[in-house]
């Protein structure tokens, strides 16, 4: 049996006229994240550290934000196709931890959604994920609400 592990991190700028996607939930907030796909932070941070555990690079280098075919997807699909690369090199997600950082809107109240959405995608009870959401103390971009960052690490488990 041979364990990974991933560490993942990623950072989206807040801007008007786009939807706050976090955890493939579609938050409330006047405010939405900026980027190729739908800009969802919390997964891509993900994605990032299983590809990472991997040594398979990183989501920008599997899904580049040149190709059209990625403009405005759903970032779940592109952790469906991650944990296919994860299966088909014989890992298992054994536990991941996640930290969204935030100053606004405040997250807690839709973390069960988030938690639902990336364990459906990761086929993982809920006791193999956790989900935390911060604030920066106004410190910072995040802090000043310029962006949202979002820290991921995962471990994985060989399944033989
Ligand atoms: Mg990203």
């Amino acid at each position: 049996m041979t364990m990974r592990i991933g560490h993942g991190y990623d950072v989206h700028r807040l801007v008007e006229g786009r939807k706050l996607i976090l955890g493939g939930a579609d938050i409330p907030h006047t405010l939405g994240l900026l980027g190729h796909s739908d800009a969802d932070v919390l997964t891509h941070a993900l994605a990032d550290a299983l590809l990472g555990a991997l040594a398979l690079g990183d989501i920008g280098r599997h899904f580049p934000d040149s190709d059209p075919k990625y403009a405005g997807i759903s970032s779940l699909l592109l952790l469906k196709e991650v944990c296919a690369l994860m299966r088909g090199r014989g890992y298992r997600l054994e536990n991941a931890d996640c930290t969204v950082i935030a100053q606004a809107p405040k997250l807690a109240p839709f973390l069960p959604e988030m938690m639902k959405n990336l364990c459906d995608v990761l086929g993982c009870s809920d006791d193999c994920l956790n989900i935390k959401a911060t604030t920066e103390e106004h410190l910072g971009f995040t802090g000043r609400g310029e962006g949202i960052a979002a820290h991921a690490v995962v471990l994985l488990r060989s399944e033989e």
